[in-house]
Formats: C-alpha cells, structure tokens, sequence
C-alpha cells in the first residue's frame, strides 16, 4: 500500500531506541508530507555524522574526525586533564553523565559491553588488550571502576580489579548512591558525584 522507499524509512526508524512501528509510520508520514525541508536537513545530517563522527581511537566516546582521519574526543585533547587517572564506563551514556558530574578530572575508556556469563560474554570479548596499552601508554595509576551497579555490572568490576591491580595499578570503584540495578545514565548529577568522590578501593582478593 506504501510505496518501497516509505516502508524502509519505516523499517529504519522502528530500529530506534524506544520508537515502535506506529510511531515510526507517523515520523516518516511527517517527514514526506511536511514543507519545511526537515526530511532534506534531516539527511545531510545523517549523511555528515556517518563521515565525521566516530569512536574517539582511544577511549569510545563520540569524537569528530579531524582533517588527517584521526578520531580524538574532547576528553582525550583536553591537556588540562589528568591522564593518570582513568574511570572505566560500559557505555557512551554513562560517560556522558559522569561528565555532567563534573567530579571526573582524568580519562576514561569506554568497554563497549559488560562481562555476561549468561549472555555468552566473557573475558575474551571484553577489549582488555587495549585497556591494557592504554595503562602503559599514559602511565596510569588509578583506575575507577564506573560499571552501573547490577550483577553484570559488579563481575566486571571485580574482573578489572584482578586484572589491573596486578599491573600495579590502584583499583576503586565507585561508591554506592547509585541504586542497586540502576542506570548511571539516569543518577542525577549530584548523586553521581557523590559516588564518585566516595569511590573505595577495590579489593580483588
Ligand atoms: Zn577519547
């Protein structure tokens, strides 16, 4: 009944976080019938972020390309901070709140996942390799361990003290605050400071 090019606006937009098949038949509706060029500003959109946004090379978070290919994030070209210092997020988001925190002077490196037994994710498919150059390149010697409070969340936790205090490397974890199962992505700013501040040391024995 729709034409082939709607029904795969469709089909794209239902992918979205949080958008249902309903909702994305409205927004593609919208974006055919409207006048004011959004569906055009929309694409050039699009068409530029898949050209010059990408994962920061050395810690994941959003970071533009600059004009010789590299991808570095705001974080990592800001010398003002201390790259001694480096808390370890599972996502994008978390990292995002943490900096609205404003209490994260150092770096960090985003894991991209979180250590699932359950789901088949272990050791192996967590990007340890890399966290582990990231230690010797910048000299680290504190790593906060900012992995939301659930079940995943903590076994990751503890997998990243084992691994890193034998680096030599002082482990914390930050503090309860942030409700167990909660999201980071969701703690207000304050109460993610507090956890941050209040971090404790992480003991892998
Ligand atoms: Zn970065």
């Amino acid at each position: 009944m729709l034409p082939d090019a709607l029904l795969h606006l469709i089909e794209l937009l239902a992918r979205l976080p949080g958008v249902g098949e309903k909702t994305a038949q409205r927004f593609a509706l919208h974006l055919v019938s409207e006048k004011t060029g959004t569906a055009q500003a929309l694409s050039e959109s699009l068409k530029q972020l898949s050209e010059r946004v990408k994962s920061c090379d050395r810690c994941g978070n959003i970071a533009e390309v600059d004009e010789q290919g590299r991808a570095l994030c705001v974080v990592c070209r800001d010398k003002r901070r201390d790259p001694s210092t480096l808390c370890i997020v599972a996502k994008v988001q978390d990292l995002l709140a943490i900096e609205r925190s404003g209490a994260m002077r150092g770096h960090y490196f985003v894991l991209g996942r979180l250590l699932s037994p359950l789901d088949g994710i272990g050791p192996d498919e967590l990007p340890l390799e890399r966290l582990f150059e990231r230690l010797s390149e910048d000299g680290v010697r504190e790593v906060i361990v900012a992995t939301p409070p659930s079940v995943d969340g903590e076994a990751t936790a503890l997998l990243l003290a084992r691994e890193l205090t034998t680096r030599g490397v002082a482990v914390s974890r930050i503090a309860s605050g942030v409700p167990h199962g909660g999201d980071l992505e969701f703690a207000d700013q304050i109460t993610l400071g507090r956890a941050i501040e209040g971090r404790r040391t992480l003991d892998s024995r």
